[in-house]
């Protein structure tokens, strides 16, 4: 025990005390990492950074742990809980890692350089530069799809970044308190507490999820008068929601959805969206308007306009126009020292945060091993980075199963054991996602303060303030 508590003690004051590090070396290859979501961050845990000249570009300074962000909407988790700042990573590695908070827009493959700018609100100005790369990263993820369907990125809200999650939080505490003001008419209180998902995938399922414990948790407390008024919806184009989860799943969802009253509306595609209310069509063309207060948009996601660019660039090698294509080994089809990971490509696996992660460690290992090699003059002389490569493990991806939370203490899970995939669902499979999450949070810094909100929200309930 005395063991236990002297190493937490000194990894606690590790963290607070990172050692000097020495600076960055302009003289070795830069790696530039684009991103700093699922695969930049472990590809940032695990590079050696005496091997590299270390760049990193993001127009966020921190790590989301998307997982919670559905917590995050309705107070069960706090914002900062499940960000943590990069440069908590990057502090820690032997050599000094460079941080610039920019959004990268512009990626050229010959001249192998990048354009990022700058949009800081508080500068007020856009600053523009160039960044020279030996190596690059491209992590920069995806974004959310609207499939162009008009209204959307006025009247509804996203939920993947972390101001999604405070817009979604404010809009629903604005609905709520507008529907308590004195002589709104029945029919607009009736509108403004209409909440509706559109997209019955995990993001949506688990919002609905976490909306619906808000109003029976804690709602039903602070406004008796209006929560019985208050209706859920979760709107899907395919006939159930979920397919990536097995049936068994998909069926106790549903039925779970259905005695928490959450409505499904599965086989309706929302075709337009307005200030108040939707349009849908359903299998059999029926048309049809919905009103609501708050629109949570969670249909998937698309390319984001960096990585469509470098696409058309290499029209040759990149044909798919669902990501961009990398090889075994990670690297972008069609160029020379470029690797690309997660959501910005297309792969045969899901967009998940599992695949990206373990690209990103495989990158680490794979850049790290490339580095030393290319450091041992005889061998770098004589071989080229990409035949040296060729040589190298190629990335395998290894399924870890899915999780998602339903709501009322319930989750469901596919997890692989000895090659068979078994399906879990109920309380002990809720308390299984808690403990998983947890444990997967990157540091004790955040496994403590998502252990507390937890706690917090048990004890004292959700806040309700804007
Ligand atoms: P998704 O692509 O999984 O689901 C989007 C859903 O929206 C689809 O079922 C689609 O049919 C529906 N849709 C699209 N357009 C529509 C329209 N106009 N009207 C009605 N419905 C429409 O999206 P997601 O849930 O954001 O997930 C994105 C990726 O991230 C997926 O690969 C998912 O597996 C992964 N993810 C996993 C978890 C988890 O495992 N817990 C959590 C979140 C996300």
């Amino acid at each position: 025990a005395a063991g236990s508590v002297t190493y937490a003690a000194t990894k606690v004051y590790y963290n607070r005390h990172p050692m000097v590090q020495s600076p960055p070396d302009p003289s070795k290859k830069t790696l530039l990492i684009l991103g700093t979501g699922w695969g930049a961050a472990s590809i940032l845990k695990g590079i050696d950074t005496s091997l590299y000249n270390v760049v990193v570009v993001s127009p966020r300074n921190y790590f989301l742990f998307t997982p919670l962000l559905p917590s995050c909407t309705v107070g069960t988790i706090e914002h900062r809980s499940i960000m943590e700042p990069i440069r908590y990573i990057t502090r820690h590695k032997q050599c000094a890692v460079k941080f610039h908070e920019a959004n990268c827009t512009d990626i050229d493959p010959v001249n192998k350089t990048v354009t990022v700018e700058d949009q800081s609100e508080i500068k007020g100005k856009v600053n523009k530069s160039t960044l020279k790369y030996d190596y690059l990263v491209v992590a920069v993820g995806a974004e959310n799809n609207t499939f162009g369907i008009k209204g959307v990125t006025e009247h509804a809200c996203f939920l993947k970044e972390i101001w999604d999650a405070r817009k979604i939080r404010t809009r629903l505490m604005d609905c709520i308190e507008s529907a308590a003001f004195p002589g709104q008419p029945e029919e607009e209180v009736k509108r403004l507490l209409h909440m509706v998902v559109v997209g019955g995938g995990p993001t949506g399922v688990e919002y609905a999820g976490e909306l619906h414990d808000f109003l029976v948790e804690d709602l039903v407390d602070w406004y008796p008068d209006l929560a019985d008024k208050v209706q859920l919806s979760l709107v899907e184009g395919q006939s159930s929601v979920l397919p990536m989860f097995s049936r068994k799943l998909i069926d106790y969802t549903e039925s779970t959805f259905k005695s928490n009253q959450i409505n499904i509306l599965t086989g309706s595609a929302v075709k337009e969206v307005h200030e108040k209310h939707i349009v849908i069509e359903t299998s059999d063309k029926q048309r049809k308007e919905i009103p609501f207060g708050l629109l949570v948009w969670a249909t998937g996601n698309t390319q984001r306009s960096v990585v469509r660019d470098l696409m058309g660039k290499l029209p040759e090698a990149q044909t798919s126009r669902r990501g961009l294509l990398v090889d075994d080994h990670l690297r972008v089809q069609g160029t020379n020292g470029m690797w690309a990971l997660g959501d910005a490509t297309f792969t045969k696996y899901a967009p998940l945060a599992q695949v990206a992660s373990q690209q990103g460690t495989y990158l680490a290992k794979l850049l790290n091993r490339l580095g030393k090699l290319e450091d041992t003059t005889t061998t770098a002389a004589t071989t080229t980075p990409d035949e040296l490569i060729e040589k190298l493990r190629p990335f395998r991806y290894s399924y870890q199963g899915s999780l998602a939370y339903i709501g009322a203490d319930r989750a469901i899970a596919d997890i692989p054991i000895f090659g068979q995939t078994v399906a879990s669902s109920g309380v002990a499979t809720y308390l299984f996602w808690k403990s998983a999450y947890v444990n997967l949070l990157f540091n004790t810094r955040n496994q403590s303060m998502v252990t507390t909100d937890w706690v917090k929200k048990t004890l004292f309930g959700r806040d309700i303030s804007r």
